[in-house]
């Protein structure tokens, strides 16, 4: 079972507490069957069942909900599931389409806007971390801005507190269309969270009892270990990327219990982030025409709700209903257990971060599945610039010396030849750039970086490169 029993540990403290308070305030005539009970027991109360959820959802920024409203009106208003909700950020870095409001003064309008969003679907279970908007597309930009460290301690302790069988969360990884550095940082604390938060040695201070549970000032918190049964991420990328990659929930479909479509109760709930446009989509409501917009938010009011799946850790097909295979108690923890990589021998070209790091964490949380979810793409603004980073990795014992390659397409920048020396037992890190062209060229823009060793190649990396004519973060 995955209640962890405070009563081993009760006891024993339990013990050497009743000697002590023996020595301190026991007459010569009582025994210790007389002592007064200890509050250490009280510890043994169960968890706070106003805070138990279903499904947790882990985003960046107010109104990222709105990419799983529909299903989640589903799942409370059919299934009678309790959902809570975390925000990685206020959404400060955004623009306020209302009033002046702008900063940290717009997060705390947000923050209001948010809760009244999920609000009108019966959520009220809803935190904020400390994280801050990020305005970029590298996921390791928003982790620094973030702290990814105090964010993870209090992710962890909301799952903990909460005790959901399901996480859905943003997908950890790359893409094109709005690749919020953000929304990539929710899924990779989400993803950790997933893995630790069953781990009674990791943030131990969370699942210590409660020295003295009658009395203030305890420094330990008196949570119990969980693991959450299973993982689903979500994406708004360009082009679709998730068939055939998990459940698919209809928005039009209409609800037996409100009898509305689940897409119009999500925009029911969308209407109250207002800083964010969403006055166009009361006017499109109240004028019965919200099918008819254009705009890509309206699309993912309509659209049905695409998920990918992560991990499970009971039996669960990939395409499987979200609750497919979830026991009521729960399961066990495990730690997750992986076979090491083999280091390199020889020399190597290897794409840099953030993919080199996605590289590593889908393989550390069991997720090698993403890698090929995606190919290696990028988005790039007309008439910006392809910077992008490498890495040379030479095990050998001796300097290497390399030459690089790149072809770019028609259009864009010539990408120069160039040669490096590499040191001996040494990673280097070099960019290739070249400038986008003045105007948009439809479809994939495929450019290819090989390395050669004198004759012997040492690896190419390939990208593909969608041109947007929109504001695009920076890498
Ligand atoms: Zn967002």
């Amino acid at each position: 079972m995955r209640h962890i029993s405070f009563i081993k540990a009760t006891s024993v403290v339990f013990g050497a507490a009743m000697l002590l308070q023996m020595n301190l305030t026991c007459t010569s005539a009582q025994t210790a069957t007389d002592a007064p009970r200890d509050a250490y027991t009280a510890n043994d109360r169960m968890p706070d069942a106003r805070f138990k959820a279903d499904i947790l959802v882990v985003v960046a920024h107010p109104d990222d909900e709105t990419m799983v409203t529909s299903y989640l009106a589903r799942e409370i208003f059919e299934e009678h599931k309790r959902v809570a909700v975390v925000y990685g950020t206020r959404g400060d870095a955004g623009h306020n389409e209302v009033g002046p409001e702008n900063a940290l003064a717009m997060g705390q309008i947000r923050e209001i806007e948010a809760r009244q969003a999920v609000g009108s679907l019966g959520i009220s279970n809803v935190w904020f971390l400390s994280g801050r908007d990020t305005a970029s597309q590298n996921v390791l930009n928003s982790l620094e801005h973030w702290g990814h460290g105090a964010c993870l301690d209090e992710l962890v302790r909301i799952v903990r507190l909460t005790r959901p069988s399901v996480i859905l969360t943003l997908l950890p990884g790359f893409t094109t269309g709005e690749n919020h550095a953000d929304h990539q940082a929710a899924g990779v604390l989400a993803t950790e969270a997933f893995d630790l938060a069953g781990d009674p040695a990791a943030f131990p201070e969370q699942v210590s009892p409660v020295g003295n549970p009658d009395g203030n000032m305890n420094l330990t918190e008196g949570l119990r270990p969980w693991q959450p049964e299973k993982i689903y991420y979500f994406d708004n990328p360009s082009h679709d990327i998730s068939a055939g990659h998990g459940p698919q929930y209809s928005s039009s479909e209409v609800s037996p219990s409100q009898h509305i479509s689940y897409g119009m109760l999500a925009a029911r709930a969308f209407v109250n982030h207002r800083t964010q446009g969403a006055d166009k989509v009361q006017r499109a409501i109240d004028e019965h025409n919200l099918e008819k917009l254009q705009d890509e938010d309206m699309r993912l009011l309509t659209e049905p709700v695409k998920l990918i799946f992560g991990r499970s850790m009971v039996p669960s097909s990939r395409t499987d209903d979200v609750f497919a295979g979830v026991v009521p108690d729960g399961t066990a923890f495990a730690h997750l257990s992986h076979s090491d990589t083999a280091p390199l021998s020889e020399p190597a070209l290897m794409i840099g971060d953030p993919w080199s790091f996605y590289h590593d964490f889908w393989k550390e949380h069991g997720l090698e599945d993403l890698a090929n979810l995606v190919p290696t793409e990028l988005t790039v603004k007309v008439g910006g610039s392809l910077s992008l980073p490498l890495i040379i990795d030479n095990p050998l014992d001796i300097p290497i010396d390399v030459n690089i390659e790149g072809k770019a397409p028609d259009g864009w920048g010539v990408i120069p030849a160039s040669s490096v020396s590499v040191g001996p037992q040494t990673r280097y890190f070099l960019r290739v750039r070249s400038s986008a062209p003045a105007t948009r060229l439809a479809g994939w823009q495929n450019f290819t970086i090989s390395a050669q060793m004198g004759p012997k190649s040492i690896g190419t990396v390939g990208i593909r490169v969608e041109l947007s004519t929109g504001w695009v973060a920076p890498l």
